[in-house]
């Protein structure tokens, strides 16, 4: 198939480089112009694992092309992917500007039939919208199909994710695009589900709610387990065990982030209520989320006391392991609130500190994550990269002012941590587990 993507992002660029490996011919397109020639200078302006392999094989196999016009994505492609982004308003609706825009611009270039797809993540009832805005505005009145194929890969697993969906939705108002899709999707092997627009559209709304209500109601059992003694990873997996029930998304910690949780929650929300509910269940899920930071927040100035010039070391920036996106990453939150309260910090992440240097000011970023506690008051574990579990942990004792470790992510055991002598706080849990095996 020859496919356009509309959005080189994290999303838009792990789709083309995925459809181009699957034998399609792709043009991403991207409005950034220094990420264009980045790309076409074979670079990568994103990190995600497996990624620049990808790119760099379907690149030289001729499959694979990027350009800054959306008239050649559309004029080289029978489907063209919208993965532009819906970034949320002060109010928590939906910017649907980037969509509309790009509506028109595809509309603009169209002179024959073309399949239009929507990636982003959208309100319920945008296909509606985008469908209108392209018959507004296509000069040439050529037919067309909206489509809507909402995304589900993760950051840090992108690539797996996409070449090995656990299922692949495509939203339809009519018959006419589905084979096409199903063309698209042919490589990769995975379960099609074919419904209408709006289903689609609300499957990705409602998925990503429940993922965000999963994580939350794990971190309400870790304020129980904290006020009895109970550990919430021993917890985790004995509910997680439950084939119902399942153990992903039962990690406590501090709380979810990253571009798609909080905006696709607030979206939702936002949504339901112009339709005429109140999804109060959702709103608990943003509550509990938001306490769960003030909890971890107030366990440090707890221990601490005052901040205010304490040196504070901090592991982890990216808003989860394998990634260096740091868009609404508690980790970074977490920095700054310390920092309000006065404290110093010196920061360390494997791959997101050049992003984290745009939003995070004064603060000392250290390429060595064992030289993070040098001088400082406690160290602070903010992402779950697993190489912190290789953390010199007899090194950090001795180099910092003071023994404590606060560890957000629960990466290490907490009576190994006692017995090399830290003063060891962690998320729901006072001892390591028992003897379960994984
Ligand atoms: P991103 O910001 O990484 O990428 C979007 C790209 O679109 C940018 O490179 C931007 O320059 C480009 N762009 C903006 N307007 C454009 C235009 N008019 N023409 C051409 N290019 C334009 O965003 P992302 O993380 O890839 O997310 C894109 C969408 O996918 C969002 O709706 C998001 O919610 C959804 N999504 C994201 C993920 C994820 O993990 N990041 C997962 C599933 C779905």
């Amino acid at each position: 198939m020859r496919i356009g993507i509309i959005g080189t992002g994290y999303v838009g660029l792990v789709t083309g480089a995925c459809f181009a490996e699957g034998g399609h011919a792709v043009v991403c397109v991207d409005c950034d112009a220094e990420k264009v020639e980045t790309l076409k200078a074979g670079g990568i302006p994103i990190y995600e694992p497996g990624l620049e392999a990808l790119v760099k094989r379907n690149v030289a196999a001729g499959r694979l092309s990027f350009t800054t016009s959306t008239k050649e994505g559309v004029d080289k492609s029978d489907v063209i992917f919208i993965a532009v982004p819906t970034p949320p308003q002060p109010d928590g609706a939906v910017d649907l500007s980037f969509i509309e825009g790009v509506a028109r611009d595809i509309a603009a270039a169209m002179t024959s039939y073309k399949i239009v797809a929507d990636k982003s993540t959208v309100p319920v009832k945008t296909g509606e919208k985008v469908a209108e805005t392209i018959k507004r505005y296509c000069k040439a009145k050529v037919e067309f199909d909206v489509v809507s194929n909402p995304e589900f890969l993760r950051e840090g697993f992108a690539v797996e994710d996409f070449m090995r969906p656990d299922r692949v939705v495509v939203g339809v108002a009519s018959q006419r695009p589905v084979q096409a899709m199903k063309e698209v999707y042919a490589p990769y092997n995975a379960p099609i589900i074919v419904t209408d627009i709006h289903s689609a559209e609300l499957i990705k709304h409602a998925a990503n709610s429940f993922l965000a209500l999963k994580i939350s109601y794990i971190n309400a059992i870790s304020i129980i387990c904290e006020a009895t003694g109970a550990n919430v990873q021993e917890v985790a997996i004995g509910i997680g065990m439950d084939a119902r029930i399942g153990r992903r998304f039962l990690d406590a910690g501090l709380g979810f982030g990253g571009s798609c949780f909080p905006k696709d929650l607030s979206a939702f929300i936002h949504i339901s209520e112009h339709l005429g509910y109140d999804f109060r269940l959702l709103k608990e899920v943003q509550r509990i989320n938001a306490e769960q930071m003030d909890r971890f927040v107030k366990k440090i100035i707890d221990t601490l006391w005052v901040l205010k010039e304490k040196k504070i070391g901090v592991l982890g920036l990216a808003f989860k392991q394998n990634t260096d996106d740091v868009r609404m990453s508690p980790a970074i939150e977490l920095c700054q609130r310390l920092q309000k309260e006065g404290a110093m910090l010196r920061v360390h992440d494997p791959k997101a500190m050049e992003k984290a240097k745009a939003v995070l000011k004064d603060v000392t970023f250290v390429g060595d994550m064992n030289a993070v506690a040098d001088g400082c008051d406690a160290l602070v574990v903010a992402t779950e990269w697993a190489e912190f579990k290789k953390l010199d942990l007899e090194r950090a004792r001795k180099v910092l002012t003071h023994p404590i470790l606060f560890d957000s992510r629960n990466l290490f055991d907490p009576m190994e941590m006692e017995r090399l002598g830290f003063i060891y706080k962690s998320v729901g849990r006072f001892r390591q587990g028992l003897n379960y095996e994984l």
